[in-house]
């Protein structure tokens, strides 16, 4: 059935698959509990839901169950059929169940209503179609999970239970997507904040990450890390304000094309707006005193905390929040400068990514948008500059017609993850229309006055984001150099934790991060544990360690490295 299908095919018959098998689930599910009121069932990304309203939450067991049935359900191989009523029989039929007299009275006036049933008639549905012939195609089906979820996703509605599923038409796909899925659950950043103790999220500040003390280590040391670079690459930090009047915020623009995203309030019966970025507080410092053509290239850095309003639906664990910093970096100066500082910046980028062990970055270059700023000739200078800089970096970058933002041209940075998927970091924007907006100007080498441009830059973007990221990417064993708990010592009784301790101060000293298993759990336990915390080395101590001054060292990346005596051991983490 599915072989010579093109993969547009491919995925339009798997939307009919797994929407089939969501009319397999409604079926079920009435059979079990006849007065759940049926909703919707769509296909999804890999599956399908369907959301009951009923006064129960199904379990797992309930679940085992309902597939069951519904594998029965595919043996028999019935035929969907469809069946055309009209609006005013679907209004009788449905009378019942408001949510299907919603559906059909949102319909246009002539709109022919249509139903689905297989089973041999024994189950339909209200539904528009989009269905396979028959129940049998579907060939590997199974339950995941369940959620509550508002009728129409509006919480003013009432709360329904939705079961998520996926359907396949082979066995080994299903499986493959099972084993990806398992994989991406324990990845996912959330679930390994909780695990090594890094981060949680509390509803009473939505979307607003608590760092705990090792996620906080972490923060940090990218900051270390960045302003390390920062140094070599001859930046300028600055520190700036967390609020501002709304006449900045006219002037920048963001008071007409951001407000959504902002916090507003009021002080002293005037309005200001919290941050939610760095850029209009930097002109204000350039503007700050005159500045000349020594002054420039002006590169100035901020990890000011931004706020931006997103919704609660769109905001995600450490990925999507409402307030974070960024490694924010504005770069002033003279236009026919702005392509050396772009590749600057990228080499700077290089050395960033490489510390992280990140794949070759995808680079697109967005060039001038209908709408914009500055007149052509800045444009053609502006993409010109950055298409030449990108040809010596990465030949293979790509240009994309239409994207650049309004105010000038960009270049991002794109980095693929152990499960395939593309992130965003790093990006640099050039900027005719700030410099205008502000007037910003300097005394060129003729004396006269000049308008330098603005390049917004970050090579990791986002702090919260970039740690959800690196998470996930990892699968939580952070780099050596970033793990808030390099070291894990385990002695393998109580008699040996004086020795373990002994050895624990020689690695402080060489500023190695160490702790020492002191807990009463046997040694398999506490090997157990080290590993769940992700610890990257471990070294475990017993009589034969203690007697040769030594320790046996288990790492997670590079697997067991035997028995070291205390120098080697100091040499190969120091390599590390
Ligand atoms: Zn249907
Ligand atoms: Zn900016």
């Amino acid at each position: 059935m599915v072989n010579d299908m093109s993969t547009e095919n491919i995925e339009e018959y798997r939307h009919k698959l797994r929407h089939s098998a969501a009319h397999l689930l409604a079926e079920a599910v009435l059979k079990r509990h006849p007065q759940a009121k049926l909703t919707i069932g769509p296909p999804i990304t890999d599956g399908f839901f369907y959301d009951f309203d009923i006064d129960i939450t199904f379990s797992p067991q309930d679940l085992a169950t309902l597939e069951r049935d519904m594998k029965r359900s595919i043996k028999r191989n019935t035929k969907f059929e469809r069946k055309e009523i009209s609006k005013n029989e679907a209004l009788e039929i449905y009378k019942d169940n408001p949510y299907k007299i919603e559906i059909i009275n949102s319909m246009p006036e002539d709109e022919i209503v249509t139903e689905y049933s297989h089973s041999d008639g024994n189950f339909i549905d209200l539904c528009e179609g989009g269905h396979i012939e028959k129940t049998g195609e579907i060939k590997a089906i199974k339950l995941l999970s369940t959620a509550g979820a508002y009728w129409r996703g509006d919480e003013k509605n009432k709360m329904l239970q939705r079961i998520y599923g996926t359907a396949w038409e082979s066995e080994e796909l299903q499986q493959d997507y099972l084993d990806k899925r398992k994989k991406a659950i324990e990845s996912d950043h959330r679930k390994l904040g909780t695990s090594l103790d890094l981060f949680f999220l509390d509803p009473i500040s939505p979307a607003n990450p608590f760092f705990l003390p090792n996620g906080a280590f972490v923060y940090n040391k990218l900051i270390e890390f960045v302003r390390n670079l920062y140094e070599k690459y001859d930046y300028k930090e600055v520190i700036t304000p967390q609020l501002f009047s709304t006449d900045l915020w006219k002037q920048s623009g963001h008071y007409d094309f951001y407000l959504e995203n902002m916090y507003m309030m009021e002080i002293d019966e005037n309005e200001v707006g919290v941050k939610p970025m760095n850029c209009p507080a930097h002109a204000i410092i350039y503007q700050s005193t005159l500045r000349s053509y020594r002054d420039l290239p002006l590169r100035l850095a901020d990890f000011g905390r931004l706020h931006r309003y997103e919704r609660s639906g769109v905001t995600h664990g450490l990925t999507r929040v409402r307030s974070f910093s960024q490694d924010d970096a504005h770069i002033f100066c003279d236009k026919k400068d702005a392509g050396s500082e772009v590749k600057k910046f990228l080499e700077m980028l290089r050395e960033s990514y490489s510390a992280f062990g990140f794949e070759q970055p995808r680079l697109t270059l967005s060039l001038r948008p209908e709408k914009r700023a500055g007149d052509d000739r800045m444009w053609d200078l502006a993409e010109e500059q950055l298409r030449d800089v990108l040809k010596d970096f990465d030949e293979n970058f790509e240009e994309i017609e239409g994207e650049g933002a309004f105010y000038g041209p960009k270049i991002d940075i794109f980095i693929p993850d152990v499960m395939g998927r593309e992130w965003q970091l790093g990006t640099a924007q050039m900027d005719f229309s700030l410099p205008e907006r502000f007037n910003l100007e300097f005394i060129n080498t003729k004396g006269e006055k000049e308008r330098p441009v603005v390049i917004h830059r970050a090579m990791l973007g986002s702090i919260e984001r970039f740690i959800g990221i690196l998470l996930e990417h990892t699968s939580g064993d952070l780099p050596f150099w970033l793990a808030p708990n390099q070291i894990n010592i385990v002695p393998i009784s109580e008699k040996h934790i004086d020795y373990a301790k002994k050895l624990s101060d020689d690695l402080l000293d060489k500023d190695f991060r160490v702790v020492v298993d002191e807990s009463n759990e046997r040694l398999g336990q506490k090997i157990r544990n080290s590993e769940m915390k992700k610890i990257p080395v471990m070294i475990i101590v017993g009589d034969k360690e203690m007697e040769t001054d030594s320790g046996s060292v288990r790492t997670r990346k590079f697997g067991d490295l035997g028995n070291l005596d205390k120098k080697d051991l100091i040499e190969k983490l120091l390599s590390f």
